[in-house]
């Protein structure tokens, strides 16, 4: 069965708009799509799109096939992990009692204080602050203490949150952050958008004592752009479902998910957890190397693979990418101006080039196959024809 669609067949209908093609080289990025589903995916979409159903009768089955993929007691599809991130906090707060589901974003009278660490802060926690819940920072650039998580949690705490994303670095270690909220009674929410694959994270907060994990549907995982997978305990994943969608007097109503998203979702989870992850690693380090090759024998440019390192626990680290830096005796365009001209091309390159100072990061997990060609072609024509280097 055939994992991806062929780039160069599609695009009538953007064609039609005048919309230019995009080469995804920076990662799976809401603002250029999220992800690419393969024809599987697609044709679960449309299969479904051709009855309707009960949708209670439809999240619940889905939720069991969420719960059976990550250990969770119980799961239910979500339109993207900051939704998931919503339904965390809703709840966590409202739990499924009908009067405080109506009442958010007012949370008067509930427990409505969010515990998050310096390190964790990212603009997806407005998802929490969307909810109602007022969130209460501890530590700082040096880092977060045990007893500061402990000074935290009061009566007024609804949840610890743990963002798996950017920076680890001093975060307090998340086992830690499980036995202290335990002990304390406080459940642990986590979102772990972008932490997939490895296929091993599906079940690995869960296992690690998470209450609730959030997943994006389109990065990694590769199902609609605007769906995400939220598991977890019983009862809080019920709280979540009385939150959300079809309840219409709902916060979480805002973020509905349709019965094709959560058939292209589930098929997408079924398939990402039959992958060979080692394969489709090993294929993304080959389009690094294939880039890193292409790029080598420029006079006063550095060009390496960062291997995936996922034991960081940090979004990037999930996967293989391809590094271009200069080296001080480096005379061509600036990483701004090789950034801008990849982008101004058609198709368009999109690159990461602010992610490491210095540095283009190209990551190619986004790549359709034969793109790291055109990445690495357009690369080196900018790259030596501003030189003076000749090809
Ligand atoms: C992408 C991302 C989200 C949001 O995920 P969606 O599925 O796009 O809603 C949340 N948190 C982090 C850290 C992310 O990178």
């Amino acid at each position: 069965m055939a994992l991806n669609m062929d780039a160069n067949e599609g695009g009538l209908f953007y064609r039609r708009l005048g919309i230019k093609r995009v080469i995804n080289a920076s990662v799976w990025a809401t603002g250029l799509g999220g992800s690419i589903s393969s024809p599987a995916v697609l044709k679960a979409v449309d299969d479904a799109s051709r009855w309707f159903v009960d949708m209670d009768e439809l999240n619940r089955k889905a939720g069991e096939v969420i719960a059976r993929h990550t250990g969770a007691e119980a799961g239910l599809v979500t339109a993207g992990a900051a939704a998931g991130m919503l339904l965390e906090a809703a709840a966590c707060m409202a739990g499924s009692d009908p009067a405080k589901v109506h009442r958010l974003p007012d949370t008067t009278g509930m427990k409505n204080e969010i515990v998050i660490q310096w390190a964790h802060r990212v603009n997806y926690e407005h998802s929490f602050r969307a909810a109602g819940a007022k969130l209460v920072q501890i530590g700082n650039i040096n880092g977060a203490e045990h007893w500061q998580l402990e000074d935290a949690i009061t009566e007024n705490t609804a949840a610890v949150a743990h963002i798996f994303a950017r920076s680890q670095h001093r975060a307090l270690p998340f086992p830690k952050v499980v036995e202290i909220a335990h002990r304390r009674g406080v459940p642990v929410i986590v979102d772990a958008s972008g932490m997939l694959p490895p296929p091993e994270n599906l079940r690995r907060y869960i296992e690690m004592g998470a209450d609730m994990v959030a997943f994006s549907g389109g990065k990694g995982l590769r199902g609609l752009q605007s769906t995400g997978i939220l598991c977890g305990r019983r009862n809080l994943i019920e709280a979540a479902y009385a939150n959300s969608s079809p309840n219409s007097d709902a916060i979480g109503r805002a973020a509905k998910v349709s019965k094709e998203e959560i058939a292209g979702l589930i098929t997408a989870l079924e398939l990402f957890v039959q992958t060979d992850h080692r394969a489709v690693l090993a294929s993304w380090r080959d389009r690094c190397q294939y880039i890193v090759a292409a790029l080598q024998d420029i006079p006063g440019l550095r060009a390496e693979v960062a291997e995936a390192t996922p034991e960081l626990e940090e979004f990037y680290s999930t996967s293989p990418r391809a590094l271009v830096s200069f080296e001080k005796s480096w005379r061509g365009p600036t990483l701004e101006e090789v950034s801008t001209q990849l982008r101004d091309g058609d198709p368009s390159i999109r690159v990461a080039s602010k992610e490491v100072p210095g540095t283009i990061v190209i990551f190619v997990a986004t790549l359709q196959d034969g793109e790291e060609e055109m990445v690495a072609g357009r690369l080196r024509q900018i790259l030596t024809t501003h030189s003076g280097h000749s090809r």
